[in-house]
C-alpha cells in the first residue's frame, strides 16, 4: 500500500512510531520502512527546536561521509527525509503533547488532538544546546554565535573568538578552535574550571588560549551581521566592560528533550535517557531511544544516524519476538 493510500495516522495501530526528525529519527524511519514496518514519523517542533533538528540550524556540513564537497545542513536533512519517504514512511507534522507507554500499546497525543497507537516507539527528540539568554544572542545565532565548534570553527580562520564555559566541552572546543582562530578567549563564570585535569592542562599549555575568569556575557553586540563585541560582567565585582571579538561559541551544556517522559523513562543525572547498551532499549519494553536524547558524549550527525539505525533494528527484533503477543488492531 502506498503512503498516500494509507489510513489516517490515528485510524490504525502502527508497528513503529518515531518521534523526532533529525538524523537519528530519519535513519530509524528509513530502516524500519525498508523492513516493511510502514513507520509513522512525527516531525513536530520539539520544545521550541526546529523540525529537522539541529542540522537545520547549521550551514555547511563538511564532516558527513559521502559528501566530499560538503552539503548544507538543511539539504542533508531534506535528502534524509526524502529517502525515508521513498520507502514508505508516513509523516505527521505537529507536536506530541503526551505519551502513555504503560501498556503493550503505546499511545501518543498530538497538539491537534490525534491519538496515535503503536506497538513500538522510537524516541529521537534530540537535545538542545543550553543558551545564555542574553540580549543579542538570538539575533546573531548562526551569524557569529554558535554552540558547535566542530561545525562552525572553520569559518573563523585568523579571527579572535570567545568560548563560554568551564567544562570538558569548553576545553575541547577551545583547543579545536585554535586550529583556525588567531586567539581563543575562554570566558568562565568562576575562578576555577570544572573540566578534567588532563583537559585543563592541555588548554593551559596552548599559547593561543587565554582565560578570562569570573566573567559572564551580559550582552552580544554585532555589526554587519557578525559578532563585534561582548558586554562582560565581572561575577565578583559586578563591573561591566566591552570585550572585542569576532565570534562567540557556547559550551555550557546541553538540555535533552525528555520532558514528555518525565517519571516514566529512566534518565541519567543530566537528564539523558538511559538505554541498555549496546542496544537502544529503554527501561520500558518496546520503547527505544536514539540520537542526542541518549548521547551526551558524541553528539554528531553521523553518530545520531548510527544510533537511529540501531534503534530501528532493535524495534524490528522486538516486534518479531513479540509477534504472538501483538495487540490486534480492533478497527
Ligand atoms: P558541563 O560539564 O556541565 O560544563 C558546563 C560548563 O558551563 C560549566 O563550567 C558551567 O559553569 C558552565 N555554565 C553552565 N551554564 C552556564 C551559564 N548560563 N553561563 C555561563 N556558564 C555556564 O558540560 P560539558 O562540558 O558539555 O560536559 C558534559 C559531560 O560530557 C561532562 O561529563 C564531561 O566530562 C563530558 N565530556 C567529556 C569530554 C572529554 O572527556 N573529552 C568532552 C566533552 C564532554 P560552572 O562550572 O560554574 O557550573
Amino acid at each position: 500500500m502506498s503512503v498516500t493510500d494509507r489510513p489516517a495516522p490515528d485510524a490504525r495501530i502502527h508497528d513503529v512510531v518515531v518521534i523526532g526528525s533529525g538524523p537519528a529519527g530519519l535513519t530509524a524511519a528509513l530502516y524500519t520502512a525498508r523492513a516493511a514496518l510502514e513507520p509513522l514519523l512525527i516531525e513536530g517542533v520539539v520544545d521550541g527546536g526546529p523540525t529537522g533538528g539541529q542540522l537545520t540550524l547549521t550551514t555547511d556540513v563538511e564532516n558527513f561521509p559521502g559528501f566530499p564537497e560538503g552539503i548544507m545542513g538543511p539539504e542533508l536533512i531534506m535528502n534524509m527525509r526524502a529517502q525515508a519517504e521513498r520507502f514508505g514512511t508516513q509523516f505527521v507534522t505537529e507536536d506530541v503533547t503526551a505519551v502513555d507507554v504503560s501498556g503493550p500499546l503505546k499511545t501518543l497525543t498530538t497538539a491537534s488532538g490525534l491519538t496515535i497507537s503503536t506497538r513500538s516507539l522510537i524516541i529521537a527528540t534530540g537535545a538542545k544546546p543550553r543558551r545564555l539568554d542574553v540580549p543579542g544572542e538570538t539575533e546573531l545565532w548562526g551569524s557569529g554565535v554558535s554552540a558547535c565548534a566542530t561545525c562552525d570553527g572553520f569559518f573563523f580562520k585568523d579571527k579572535h573568538v570567545v568560548i563560554v564555559g568551564g567544562g570538558d566541552s569548553a576545553m575541547e572546543e577551545a583547543i579545536f578552535l585554535t586550529k583556525f582562530a588567531s586567539k581563543v578567549s575562554v570566558i568562565h563564570r568562576r575562578g576555577e574550571l570544572r573540566a578534567s585535569k588532563i583537559m585543563q592542562d592541555r588548554a593551559f599549555k596552548n599559547d593561543k588560549i587565554e582565560f578570562v575568569w569570573n566573567a559572564e556575557v551580559a550582552e552580544v553586540h554585532g555589526a554587519d551581521g557578525a559578532v563585534s563585541s561582548l558586554l562582560l560582567r565581572d561575577t565578583v565585582s559586578g563591573e561591566t566592560r566591552d570585550f572585542a571579538c569576532e565570534g562567540l561559541f557556547l559550551a555550557i551544556g546541553h538540555i535533552p528533550n525528555t520532558w514528555l517522559f518525565d517519571g516514566v523513562l529512566d534518565r541519567d543525572d543530566e537528564g539523558y535517557l538511559l538505554v541498555e547498551q549496546p542496544s537502544t532499549a529503554t527501561n520500558v519494553p518496546g520503547v527505544f531511544a536514539c540520537g542526542d536524547v541518549m548521547d551526551q558524549v558524541y553528539r554528531q550527525a553521523i553518530t545520531a544516524a548510527g544510533t537511529g539505525c540501531r534503534a530501528a533494528i532493535d524495534a524490528e527484533r522486538f516486534l518479531a519476538e513479540h509477534t504472538d503477543a501483538r495487540p490486534e488492531d480492533p478497527r
